[in-house]
């Protein structure tokens, strides 16, 4: 069943001001036709025991924090800030859209328990977060860097090695992202090892790199507000417009 209906609304490719509007407009619109649809769901789950409200689960994970701040940029940039502010950011416009959200985090804290590996306990926390049994999906916000020769700009969107819906939630956002900027249009990757979560995920699951704070134009852009808002509003409208195209 089709759970969101098109927002035809929705035009990010206009001057800031304008996008912004578009933004809120669609926002606002797709919370509309999301509520609609989310009513057929609880009619369509109906009967009298089993009358509750239903709306997907969405689990963001923003990642690192605490004593583990990920990768630094230019003017004292942390990744563990950026990936908090814009995961809030989507935290807040996926329940706008109607989904229900879980949040690993929601505070400047690394999620290891007891002591030793501290890392390997934070990522341990973060997956079994993932794989509980209510997850419907997993958006897990990071900060890309590169030291490599040449230039590396724009997002890169990972997805769980576990199946279709991973691959075509990741395309989904994918294609959200490169509204923003054609930099953002780079191919899904499959996750191997190295992305620890999404190679453990059982639940659908994606990664995104948001852009990179080795380069000059994704830092500046990341350390806008404005900017940040706009990719976590892409983020979630990838989210709707997967549970649309389910079904
Ligand atoms: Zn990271």
């Amino acid at each position: 069943m089709k759970l969101f209906k098109k927002a035809t609304c929705f035009n990010i490719s206009k001057s800031l001001p304008a996008r912004l509007t578009a933004c809120t407009l669609a926002a606002v619109c797709i919370a509309a036709c999301t509520l609609a649809a989310l009513k057929l769901s609880a009619s369509r789950v109906g009967g009298a025991a089993n009358a509750a409200y239903y709306a997907p689960l969405i689990l963001v994970d923003a990642g690192h924090g605490g004593e583990d701040g990920g990768a630094s940029g230019p003017g004292g940039l942390l990744e563990k800030e950026l990936n908090l502010d814009i995961a809030l950011r989507l935290r807040d416009a996926l329940r706008l859209m109607g989904f229900r959200v879980r949040m690993t985090r929601e505070t400047d804290v690394s999620l290891h328990t007891g002591e030793g590996k501290r890392k390997q306990s934070d990522l341990q926390t973060r997956t079994e977060a993932i794989n509980a049994a209510d997850v419907d999906l997993c958006v897990s916000v990071h900060q890309n860097s590169y030291a490599g020769k040449g230039v590396a700009r724009g997002a890169q969107v990972f997805c769980a090695p576990n199946g279709e819906r991973s691959r075509a939630f990741a395309e989904s956002v994918r294609g959200c992202l490169a509204e923003l900027r054609d930099e953002n249009a780079r191919g899904v990757k499959t996750a191997n090892s190295s992305v620890y979560i999404l190679y453990h995920a059982e639940n659908p699951a994606i990664l995104v790199e948001c852009g990179f704070l080795s380069d000059p134009l994704d830092a500046l852009l990341l350390s806008n507000p404005e900017s940040r808002a706009e990719i976590a509003f892409a983020i979630a409208k990838g989210v709707a417009e997967c549970f649309r195209a389910d079904d």
